[in-house]
Parts: structure tokens; C-alpha cells; sequence
């Protein structure tokens, strides 16, 4: 995975999809960053219900997202887009501070607003580039430190705000809270949409990421279909606890994270992120129309718990890839692709209990290649593995259906075959044992030994390959390439 995503951000490539000048230019680049935390912190600014307290804090997703992508780069236009705001703030809510003072007391809000989300964006880049392929790892590691981070920054934020007189000292019991929920509300819902538009502006090797936007966005009727529904339903609650005025009917928007979770379980990851920024953004805004500011809370936290939500489904599609992936190597000998031991093993005891109630024979073989380390030393171990394939394969053909074969190790196979009878057995391990003696490895021809076991009233699997063992030693001691039963 890793070359394509190096080659897809690879400078070179940059020039192509026409952003090179963001992307080279520092002055621009700080310019764009500057300009476009203002225009976020102006989104926030519109649901503000309380002095420095919204809904939620757009920016905060912003400036995690500019630390990400663009690490250390972004410190410079976020800083200075604090002291603008800080400016505007004062004059705003006249705080009756002179320029100095505000210009001051931005600086300390950018340190206290920039430092945790660094901290944050820095312990996620290194977890997304050392682990690129656990999304769910990745993903409950993003909730928990967007939840420390916004933490971390409400802490200090309003530490900064009182320090500097902009806010009053006993204003922090109400203003904590919120503060910290919409923050981390803008984290959490907005990051990953923010991220994958700056990581294409700002093209970035050191940060891999991809793997939420490798799928695309799927079928574009299921997305307006989705995101039409979801919006339906946003609307209906939220004007239903408009209409009521009750506080109770508030919280029926919890409902939604039902349908996120089921886009998050069946949609790609992009078409996640983006119905969730469209969701949170539909519910600011008509937090802010309906005039619904007494039952922010709910809003606040409902918002948080709809995205947290639907980050975890995203990780469950690959969670269950994951599981394949586990099953398939639990279960097959990744280097033949016949079946592993334990899956015959746990097929065996299967069949002999089918076998005893259907009272049909069941027998079992075990083969060894002869003189396999000779090919070995003759032509070395990658012509050794590609003879160890083909043996396999020679096998596979003259089996049943219903039959079972697995590597049991090194050069030793077992092949279960259920209804078969020892004289069955014998004329499919006949077949084989002249497959494997077609085969030529550099003009010289394999050979195996086998052994064959039928299956006896009272035999567990143990009895059964014990006795196939000891035909197959006997096949090995009586000059090799031969069958022998027991
Ligand atoms: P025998 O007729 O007594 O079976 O003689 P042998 O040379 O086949 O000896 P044995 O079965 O005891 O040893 C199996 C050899 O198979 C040992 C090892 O070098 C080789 N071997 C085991 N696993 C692998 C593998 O995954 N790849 C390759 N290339 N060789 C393997
Ligand atoms: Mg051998």
C-alpha cells in the first residue's frame, strides 16, 4: 500500500491536479490557512449561545486538521487568525482592553487553542503512518484524543481568556462545559472531512491517510438518498422539539445515530464523513433557526455521540475484512493454499461423526515426499516451495468434492476422505501417488510415500492419523514411492 500512497503524493505528481501554487507557495499557503480559519471561526461564531461557548467549534476541527496535514507550517496563520479574533472579540463584547492587551491575550489564546491540538494531530499522524492498515485502531484513537485535546485546550483556553481579563473569573463553571463539547464536537465531526480537503490542497508523503478515501464515494443515488433521509429525519425532530417546546422531544435526535451507523456499516468511509458533516452542520443551523439555544446541550452532545457512532462503524467493514483475513489464514497453509492442519482437524472430527451416524466408511492418508531435502539442496528452497505447490495441486485434481486436503507440515500432507472406503482410498491415493510421479522439478521427477487408515468404530481422529502414520513409515522403511495401509 504504501509505494501507491508515496507515489500519489509524490511532489511530481503534485502540478497535475492543479493546486502546485498552495502548495509551494509558503506565502499563499499561510495566506489560504489564515483566511480560511476566519471563515470557520465566523461558521462557529453564527451558533454561539454563550460568550466564547457554541454549539460546536468548527475551528477546532480546523486547526486539528491544518496540525495534521500540515504540521508545524500551520502555527503561523492560525496565530495570527487568533489575534485577529481576539481583536474582534474585544471590541465586540467591549471588553475595554487597549490593542496591546488584546493583542497579548491573543497570543496566549493561539498558544493555549494551537498547543493541544499539535500535540493531538502529532500522536495521530504517527499512529496513521505505523499503522495504516488498523482503521479501528486508529479511528478509537482519534475519538479518545479529540476528546483529551478539546479537553486539554477548554482547560487552558479559559485559563488564557481569564488571565487576560477577557473573561470573568467565576464565568468558567458555565462556560466549561460547552466549551469542551463544541470543541470537541468540531473535532470529531469535522477532521476527517477538513483533513481530506487539505491533504489534497497540501499534498503530504509523511501522512497516510488514504485508506479512508481509497473507495470513493460509492453510488451517488445512495448518497443523495441517505443524506435525503437523513435530512428529513433532522428536520422532523428538530422541529417537532421546536413545536412541542418541551426539553424531552429534544432528545429524539439520538435517533439519528441509527441511520448514521448504518450508512458508517454499509457506505464507503468518504460517504460516511461527508453525511456527518452534512448532519452537524443541518443541526447548528437549526439549533440557530428554531431558535432552540435552551436544549443545546442535548444538541451538543448528541452531535458528538452520532459522529463518535458512526466513526466506529466505519472501522466494522474492516473489522470483519479483518476477521476473513484471520479465518482464511487460520485455516489455509498460506504457501500451497491447501488446508491447514487445524482445519482438517476440525473437518475430520465432522465427517467421522456424520460418517458413524450415517454408518458410511471414512478413511484418512498421510503423504510424505521422498528424498524432498535433495530438491532442496539441489536447486534451493524457492524451487522446493514452487515443487511443494505443484504437489498440491496434483493432489487437489484427483480429489473429490467432499474430500479434504491439508499440509500437515514441511513435506507432509493429509487428505481426508469421508465415505470413502479402504478400497476407495487406495485407488484415489494410486491416483496421486502417479500425479506427484508426473511431476518434474529441473528434470527430476518426485516421488511420495503414503499411508492410509479407514476409520474403525471407537477411533478418535488421534487413533485414525496415528495408524496412517505408521502405514506411511512402513511405505517410507519398505523403499518409498508406495502405498501401504493400516
Ligand atoms: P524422506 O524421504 O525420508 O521423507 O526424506 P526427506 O528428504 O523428504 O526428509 P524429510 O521428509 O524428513 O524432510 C523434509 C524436508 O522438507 C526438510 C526441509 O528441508 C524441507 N522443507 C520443509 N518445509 C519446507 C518448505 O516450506 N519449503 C521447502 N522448500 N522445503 C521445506
Ligand atoms: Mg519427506
Amino acid at each position: 500500500m504504501k509505494p501507491e500512497i508515496s507515489q500519489q503524493f509524490n511532489p511530481t505528481t503534485k502540478e497535475k491536479n492543479g493546486f502546485s501554487l498552495l502548495a509551494h507557495s509558503m506565502l499563499v499557503r499561510t495566506l489560504f490557512i489564515f483566511i480560511a480559519w476566519l471563515l470557520v471561526w465566523q461558521v462557529g461564531r453564527l451558533v454561539e449561545y454563550t460568550e466564547h461557548a457554541s454549539v460546536w467549534f468548527p475551528a477546532a476541527g480546523f486547526t486539528f486538521s491544518c496540525l495534521l496535514v500540515l504540521g508545524g507550517r500551520a502555527f503561523v496563520p492560525i496565530m495570527l487568525a487568533a489575534i485577529i479574533i481576539t481583536i474582534w472579540n474585544g471590541q465586540h463584547y467591549e471588553l475595554g482592553l487597549s490593542l496591546k492587551e488584546m493583542i497579548w491575550g491573543g497570543f496566549l489564546f493561539g498558544l493555549a487553542h494551537i498547543f493541544p491540538y499539535w500535540a493531538g494531530a502529532k500522536l495521530i499522524s504517527d499512529l496513521a503512518n505505523k499503522s495504516s492498515e488498523n482503521i479501528p485502531r486508529l479511528i478509537v484513537s482519534f475519538i479518545l484524543v479529540a476528546g483529551g485535546c478539546a479537553l486539554l485546550a477548554a482547560i487552558l483556553v479559559i485559563s488564557s481568556l481569564i488571565f487576560t481579563h477577557q473573561m470573568p473569573v467565576n464565568d468558567w463553571k458555565t462556560t466549561f462545559l460547552p466549551f469542551w463539547i463544541g470543541d470537541m464536537a468540531g473535532v470529531i465531526v469535522l477532521t476527517p472531512l477538513f483533513s481530506g480537503l487539505l491533504i489534497k490542497l497540501f499534498p503530504n508523503p509523511n501522512l497516510t491517510l488514504t485508506q479512508f478515501t481509497a473507495d470513493g464515494l460509492g453510488s451517488y443515488r445512495q448518497l443523495l438518498y441517505k443524506l435525503t433521509l437523513n435530512a428529513v429525519l433532522i428536520v422532523v425532530t428538530m422541529v417537532l422539539a421546536f413545536w412541542t417546546d418541551s426539553f424531552e422531544s429534544s432528545f429524539a435526535i439520538f435517533f439519528l445515530a441509527i441511520t448514521h451507523m448504518w450508512i458508517a456499516t454499509t457506505e464507503t468511509p468518504l460517504f460516511s464523513v461527508i453525511s456527518l458533516a452534512v448532519t452537524s452542520v443541518l443541526i447548528v443551523l437549526l439549533v440557530h433557526f428554531l431558535g432552540l439555544m435552551d436544549h443545546v446541550m442535548v444538541y451538543q452532545f448528541a452531535i458528538n455521540v452520532i459522529a463518535a457512532n458512526a466513526l466506529f462503524g466505519i472501522a466494522i467493514p474492516q473489522l470483519k475484512a479483518y476477521n476473513k483475513t484471520l479465518e482464511d489464514m487460520v485455516f489455509t497453509d498460506t504457501m500451497t493454499g491447501v488446508a491447514s492442519r487445524y482445519y482438517l482437524e476440525q473437518k475430520a472430527r465432522l465427517d467421522m461423526n456424520e460418517c458413524q451416524l450415517k454408518a458410511t466408511p471414512l478413511s484418512l492418508v498421510v503423504f510424505d515426499l521422498d528424498d524432498f531435502k535433495n530438491i532442496n539442496d539441489q536447486f534451493g528452497h524457492v524451487a522446493g516451495d514452487e515443487a511443494l505447490r505443484r504437489v498440491s495441486r496434483a493432489a487437489q485434481e484427483n480429489l473429490r468434492k467432499t474430500d479434504t486436503i491439508a499440509r500437515y507440515g514441511g513435506d507432509e500432507f493429509i487428505v481426508l476422505l469421508p465415505g470413502a472406503s479402504l478400497k476407495d482410498a487406495q485407488v484415489i491415493t494410486e491416483k496421486i501417488r502417479q500425479a506427484i510421479g508426473q511431476i518434474l522439478i529441473k528434470s527430476v521427477s518426485l516421488s511420495s510415500s503414503f499411508g492410509i487408515a479407514c476409520w474403525q468404530v471407537g477411533d478418535d481422529y488421534m487413533d485414525l492419523f496415528s495408524r496412517a502414520d505408521q502405514a506411511l513409515y512402513i511405505s517410507k522403511t519398505n523403499g518409498r514411492n508406495q502405498i501401504s495401509a493400516a
